[in-house]
């Protein structure tokens, strides 16, 4: 069995939420939003997880997070980079698997399902992400004008974890971190754009969503709700 590291995203600072404390550590159904996230991963097949957060926060989230609730799965709390790209990174150098899952701290609603697809998806496809079909027409627009209706029917929406072979992620990370401009914002880009890989996706689950602006955190207390049962 390939061993399995996940990597959780908590180094943001959260400010579409305008809130005085960090989206990855509000509390919701009594718990931080980060906890639901590595109580799944504590849960699930992944052998190792690598918790990144910002270089402030690593003592609150070692004694707050990682030893109150005994994630014993936590091996290394890390200090993130500038963009999420930089913090992605910096959790690579320490993933010791041959497989890595590379998940937003702020979606909760992660569950063993998703983490188990997304497991079979990189045994399948090398490299693959979560993601549900978009419910809405989405157009394209410049400066208020619409350039371009892409066809509904192609377009899905990116979520996380996002799932690869951690040799083939760490070469594409490392060659894009040579370039000067870098423009991504998912993990799966690096690969599409710098791995030469096909990247496939796992069908998640719309309930899978990032928790960004205040009233994500209403519906993530109806969503989280059997936790707290
Ligand atoms: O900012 P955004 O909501 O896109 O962040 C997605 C995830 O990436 C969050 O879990 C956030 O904590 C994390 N992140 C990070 N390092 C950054 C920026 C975001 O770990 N520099």
């Amino acid at each position: 069995m390939s061993k399995v590291t996940a990597i959780v995203l908590a180094a943001g600072t959260g400010s579409r939420m305008q809130s005085k404390q960090k989206k990855q550590f509000m509390e919701v159904k009594g718990k931080p939003i980060l906890w639901y996230s590595l109580f799944q991963f504590e849960q699930s097949l992944v052998d190792e997880v690598i918790l990144v957060t910002g270089e402030e926060d690593i003592p609150y989230c070692k004694k707050e997070i990682v030893e109150r609730y005994g994630f014993k799965k936590v091996k290394d709390v890390i200090a993130g980079g500038k963009e999420r790209y930089h913090s992605v990174y910096n959790g690579l150098q320490k993933a010791a698997g041959e497989y890595v899952l590379i998940h937003d701290g702020a979606r909760p609603m992660i569950t063993e399902k998703i983490i188990e697809d997304t497991i079979q998806g990189i045994k399948q496809y090398r490299a693959c992400v979560v993601g549900v079909p978009v419910k809405d027409t989405i157009k394209q627009v410049s400066e208020g004008k619409v350039v371009h209706t892409p066809d509904r029917n192609s377009l899905w929406i990116t979520q996380t974890p996002q799932g690869f072979e951690t040799a083939l992620i760490k070469q594409a990370y490392e060659q894009m971190m040579q370039e000067d401009q870098i423009a991504v914002t998912d993990d799966a880009m690096v690969v599409e754009q710098y791995g030469g890989q096909s990247v496939y996706f796992v069908e998640g689950d719309y309930k899978n969503m990032k928790v960004t602006t205040p009233e994500d955190i209403l519906l993530a207390e109806v969503f989280l709700d059997s936790y707290a049962k």
